[in-house]
């Protein structure tokens, strides 16, 4: 059995409002946990406080990051995560770098003062640092893919197959234009035929055409690419914060609508505490 969990669905930042509860404000963070092994994670958002609340704080912690990409909604969680407060924890974060430095380099820029008082070398657990852009890793059996996605900056998907079941982590997802429908090759690949597409979903039509150049799409390119690739599950992702409860519901409708009779199987808007349950054909 793999169950995903969304910790965190929201892209660009945080909004605690009360017409936000349902669905949740924190930033990307998605656990992927499967029995046997330690987790592995999509993205370091604000959302990874909470799954730190889940994990062991007496130093056994081990587990593994995708990083789509640095921007704040994706590592704001890291200072704030628990399990590494204890000596002997261990993180293992894989994420594309942007830039002339390592990625150790740029997660040293944004923790360290007078961004925050405390520096990761000065945190118990260790994390051990791993670039990536177009590769494929083991995870103990486990395959990551991992290709470039178009967005503002390197950016990376992932598509994670574990246990016989196979998920893809396209997070921050710019459309090519206003109505546009081609899509990346390199992001089809990634998400052939997966059971589960977790997908960028930032803009109705009217808000993309105002902001067609933020690395963002729409809910219509989301069930584009659901669609083109054959996915069977797309959960729609990274809502954008100015979406209440009462417009994700609307768009997940609209998904749903236009998603009919192109083989999508099921069209779900992601919400914070969500555990989707996969059984695989070679599940441990
Ligand atoms: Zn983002
Ligand atoms: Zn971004």
């Amino acid at each position: 059995m793999v169950n995903v969990t969304f910790f965190g669905v929201r892209g660009s930042t945080p909004c605690a409002c009360e017409s936000t509860r349902r669905y949740g404000g924190n930033t990307a963070c998605v656990a992927v946990e499967s029995i046997g092994r330690d987790p592995i994670l999509f993205d370091l958002g604000t959302g990874l406080r909470f799954f730190g609340l889940t994990q062991p704080h007496d130093g056994t912690f081990r587990g593994t990051a995708l990083v789509s990409h640095l921007h704040w909604d994706h590592v704001q969680g890291i200072p704030f995560f628990a399990p590494m407060l204890a000596d002997g924890a261990r993180l293992d974060v894989y994420a594309p770098v942007d830039g002339p430095g390592t990625l150790d380099d740029a997660v040293r820029s944004f923790m360290s003062p007078p961004y925050f008082p405390v520096e990761i070398e000065a945190l118990p657990g260790r994390f051990r640092f791993h670039e990536v852009l177009d590769d494929v890793i083991d995870l103990d059996g486990a395959k990551v893919t991992v290709a470039p996605v178009p967005h503002v900056g390197v950016t990376v998907g992932y598509r994670l197959d574990i246990d016989g079941v196979s998920i893809a982590y396209i997070s921050d997802h710019q459309q090519p234009g206003v109505g546009a429908t081609r899509v990346d090759q390199r992001v089809l690949e990634l998400c052939n035929g997966v059971d589960l597409l977790i997908h960028d979903a930032q803009f109705d039509d009217s808000e993309f055409a105002h902001r067609a150049d933020w690395g963002h799409c729409t809910i219509d390119y989301a069930v584009e690419v659901a669609a083109r690739s054959g996915a069977r599950r797309l959960a729609l992702f990274h809502h954008d914060p100015a979406h209440d409860d009462a417009r994700i519901d609307e768009l997940r409708d609209h998904a749903e609508r236009r998603a009919n009779g192109r083989g999508v199987e099921e069209v779900l808007a992601a919400s914070e505490g969500l555990t989707l349950s996969f059984c695989g054909a070679d599940a441990r």
